[in-house]
């Protein structure tokens, strides 16, 4: 049993993003809460350590009159920043969201929200991320009330165990009502499916610019993945490592000769004995 009295939230929707707001309100139920999140958005931005530059903090009041804290760095900077020593309290767990958009498969390495999460495990404290389980754009603001419930928890039930060292959560919550989601499912990761498109367009100027764009992801919804269950309107928990070795493959690679050439020329002399290159390589130095 771990207890939780002091929680970070954080996101990369940006400080003034209503799903932060959900999540913060919740975690006060049950626990102090202190909030270090973006000045703006930075959702995509992936595993961020900012170091060509200074960071800032400043105070902001949120719409509930709550006062937070506003950093110009990325997410995982803000919780850097607070477990560096920014805050004089240490913090029992970090929570981020809760996130506009699911974060499913691949996403994760992408995605702000998780990798904020990332962070907080770096510094030896358990993170969660939390996004709704939603691909699609929204037009009507958004209703995180029954994500943040969910999330609240998820974060209690956390708290009658101990997470393992080194382990963060990935959960997706489906945008439906309450009494349409079945339940919850411990997943793995699943396969999204990219539909990014690059747009070539030209600037007033005549000159050329990119956009990197196209239709939202899909996934394969595979059974016992987060795709699939959030799909089946299930709860999706993923446990995650920092750990990105393809541990299947070692066996294999081990038994490729990687005793190679130290230099070009005799991997060139080994292929064209004739000499032919070597002499044609000599002319160039
Ligand atoms: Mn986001």
């Amino acid at each position: 049993m771990s207890e939780i009295k002091h929680i970070l939230v954080t996101n990369d929707d940006g400080i003034s993003a209503p799903g932060l707001l959900a999540l913060a309100q919740e975690m006060r139920k049950f626990a102090e809460v202190t909030i270090l999140a973006p000045d703006r958005n930075w959702s995509g931005s992936g595993h961020v350590k900012t170091l060509d530059r200074p960071l800032r903090i400043k105070e902001v009041v949120l719409t509930d009159g709550s006062t937070a804290l506003a950093s110009d760095g990325a997410p995982s900077d803000c919780v850097a920043l607070a477990l560096l020593g920014f805050f004089d309290q240490k913090f029992d767990l970090v929570v981020s969201g809760i996130n506009t958009m699911a974060n499913l498969g691949h996403d994760v390495t992408y995605s702000g929200t998780v990798t904020a999460a990332m962070e907080a495990i770096i510094w030896n404290v358990p993170g969660i991320a939390f996004s709704l389980g939603t691909n699609e754009k929204h037009s009507e603001p958004l209703d995180y009330s029954t994500a943040a419930q969910i999330a609240r928890q998820i974060v209690e039930r956390t708290s009658f165990h101990t997470l393992p060292d080194g382990m963060l959560l990935n959960v997706n919550i489906p945008y439906l009502p309450l009494d349409q989601i079945k339940g919850t499912r411990i997943t793995r990761q699943g396969l999204r499916v990219y539909r990014d498109r690059l747009d070539r367009r030209i600037d007033p100027r005549g000159r050329a610019y990119y956009w990197i764009g196209g239709d939202a992801p899909t996934g394969i919804p595979e059974e016992g993945t987060d795709v699939g269950v959030v799909a089946d309107g299930f709860v999706s928990i993923t446990p995650l490592q920092l750990d990105l070795t393809m541990y299947s493959v070692i066996p294999t690679l081990e038994a490729w000769d990687w005793n190679l050439p130290s230099h070009p020329e005799s991997l060139l002399e080994q292929n064209f004995p004739d000499g032919a290159i070597r002499e044609a390589i000599q002319k160039t130095k």
